[in-house]
């Protein structure tokens, strides 16, 4: 891979996409380190390398659905985190940020696991503060 190309994405390590949007060439790489590329910055779409075209084409829909999971992952953390029940105005959102400051949940970087657990002490309480009363 060329040295000056940004890396802008990679949703696994064995296919990188190169140069933010419009992306002009694709590199592949097999878990032996054997690598391809699919340059397609010129009028004809160049495949080089000594990775086979299938595998790539592999690793390429492999790395595809990986974005689309991500993307799919996000969309419904923000909606969660937008409307999982406290105030509006506990949630801090600066700079991709997802957090609540009442229930101290980062929706974008806790696990669903740990997201639920703290939902389930939240209920628990809340009825003790219910029962107290
Ligand atoms: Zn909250």
């Amino acid at each position: 891979m060329p040295k000056d190309k940004k890396l802008f994405y990679s949703a696994d390590p064995t296919c990188v996409f190169v140069q933010p949007p419009p992306t002009t060439s694709l590199v592949f790489t097999s878990d032996e380190g054997r690598e391809a590329t699919l340059d397609f910055s010129g009028e004809e779409i160049i495949y080089s390398g000594e990775l086979p075209v299938g595998e790539s084409a592999k690793r390429f829909f492999e790395a595809y659905h990986g974005l689309l999971k991500a993307k799919s992952d996000k969309e419904l953390r923000q909606l969660l985190w937008f409307r999982h029940g406290c105030g509006i105005t506990h949630l801090y959102g600066d700079d991709g940020e997802m957090q609540c400051g009442a229930c101290l949940i980062d929706f974008k970087r806790d696990s669903p696991e740990k997201i639920k657990q703290r939902f389930v002490q939240l209920g628990i309480d809340t009825m003790k503060q219910e029962i107290l009363k």
